[in-house]
């Protein structure tokens, strides 16, 4: 260690002139030094100028470190553009049997899904070790804007081993409140926070009791608190759960409360431990906006006249997925007249939903298969008789023994999940009572780790 050659440093230009000498002598006795010829110019430089042999000092020290055989090198290197994990190592000064053995054990060692080195990104770093015969000792692989994960390749006893590392993350919940004055999304912006990232946690919340383009309301408030996760270097990395979350509308309030099962399920239920998941979902997609409701007279834009919309039209983009809203059985698919591609699905307790003007189908759909709820069963278009991409959706109720057309909006739900299980109960309470204490916080409030950030029955 060049810190140990400074130790016994001489300070007299005289003690530094012997020192400097036997350091010339040290480094030929090892081979190290260009021979006596080749360090003339080295000494003349010290003879001109002997009370500031510094620099000198500093560059005949650096024979002292361990010697170039055993010397290893380390490269950072980026994806390139259309580039593969492959090409890039080749590029670098390895031998192409050590990168396919690389590519081999990170193959062997990590999940396809977590990461495949043939499918990679432009701007994904790596850091490279090699040793002096330019044989791999470690590789580590990050992801551009990944800041949980790495990707590590070391060689143990002669072996490559790949594996997966999670880097950890800084975690503390926020509160997140305010009220609708035009719609939710700009309600989020106002808070500070994301509304980009937070819309489709919190609908997914509520996602039973509250369509947020369709059921909010001016003045309706919303309160919830929600995990926020840094890096290291404290850098805002994206957000967790949705711990608790109030809704107080006009007509109805909601309140729910994370619940992580011992299996780590996780589930939002009332303050009294209710599921709130429900037979139907509120919505069969994530649309932009209610482009036609449930009325009995509409003007239609081709037909020209005023006509009964006995469904709801959902304007989303082309290819938007849309979701089976409970579980059921298909009992129509294919070409349906005015409503172009059609679904149509047989729920329990006698009800049936539609899902017109498709542009296509999941793959495989056929008559009398079961679906679930949320399950993708087609995708967002324009077939039919149809102005422009959006889905036009039927429910159906069964009264005195015949389906009719039903508003969707109105309040037909009704519970389907599982209540908190009797001997959690207790448990449940306590978080319960400390989450709540959370939805009387300002925004903006940060709860840090001193509360329980989950609720995790043991
Ligand atoms: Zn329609």
């Amino acid at each position: 260690m060049p810190v140990r050659a400074y130790k016994g440093q001489p300070k007299s230009p005289k003690q530094r002139w012997v020192f400097f000498c036997l350091l010339i002598s040290v480094s030929m006795l090892f081979g190290l030094g260009k021979g006596p010829a080749k360090d003339e110019p080295i000494a003349k430089m010290t003879e001109e100028n002997p009370a500031e042999p510094v620099s000198v000092e500093a560059d005949l020290i650096l024979p002292l470190t361990p010697p170039p055989e055993s010397k290893s090198t380390r490269t950072v290197g980026y994806i390139a553009n259309k580039e593969n994990l492959t090409e890039a190592l080749m590029s670098e000064n390895i031998s192409r049997a050590d990168v396919l053995e690389l590519i081999d054990v990170l193959h062997r060692d990590i999940k396809r899904a977590s990461f495949n080195p043939n499918i990679v990104r432009r701007g994904d770093r790596y850091e490279l070790v090699i040793d002096s015969r330019s044989t791999i000792q470690h590789l580590k692989y990050t992801r551009q804007g990944d800041h949980e994960t790495q990707f590590i390749v070391e060689r143990i006893n002669g072996q490559l081993k790949a594996r997966q590392e999670n880097l950890p993350l800084k975690q503390e919940a926020i509160i997140v409140s305010g009220h609708i004055k035009d719609n939710i999304w700009n309600a989020l912006r106002e808070t500070g926070e994301s509304p980009a990232l937070l819309c489709d946690k919190l609908e997914y919340v509520f996602e039973y009791y509250i369509d947020f383009y369709n059921d909010c309301r001016t003045g309706d408030q919303f309160t919830f608190a929600v995990e926020k996760l840094y890096n290291k270097s404290g850098a805002f990395v994206r957000y967790g759960n949705i711990l608790t979350a109030q809704y107080r509308g006009t007509k109805e309030s909601f309140q729910a409360f994370l619940y992580v099962d011992p299996k780590g399920n996780k589930n939002y239920h009332d303050s009294k431990g209710r599921s709130l998941q429900a037979l139907f979902l509120r919505k069969p997609l994530n649309f932009t906006r209610i482009s036609s409701p449930f009325t009995s007279r509409r003007y239609h834009p081709i037909l020209k006249k005023y006509t009964r919309h006995h469904g709801v039209d959902y304007a989303a983009p082309y290819g938007t997925k849309v979701w089976a809203i409970a579980n059921g059985k298909v009992a129509f698919v294919g070409r349906k007249g005015p409503l172009g591609n059609y679904i149509e699905i047989e729920h329990s307790n006698g009800y049936k939903t539609g899902y017109g003007h498709l542009r296509g189908f999941a793959r495989g759909l056929k008559k009398g298969q079961r679906v679930n709820q949320k399950q993708t069963i087609g995708y967002v278009g324009s077939t039919g008789r149809s102005t422009g991409p959006h889905l036009h959706f039927n429910f159906y109720a069964t009264v005195n023994g015949n389906y009719k057309l039903i508003n969707p909006t109105r309040k037909i739900n009704r519970p389907a999940g599982q209540p908190i299980p009797e001997k959690y109960m207790a448990y449940f309470q306590q978080q319960r009572d400390q989450y709540s204490a959370l939805l009387d916080r300002k925004n903006g409030s940060i709860v840090t780790t001193s509360l329980p950030l989950r609720v995790v029955a043991e």
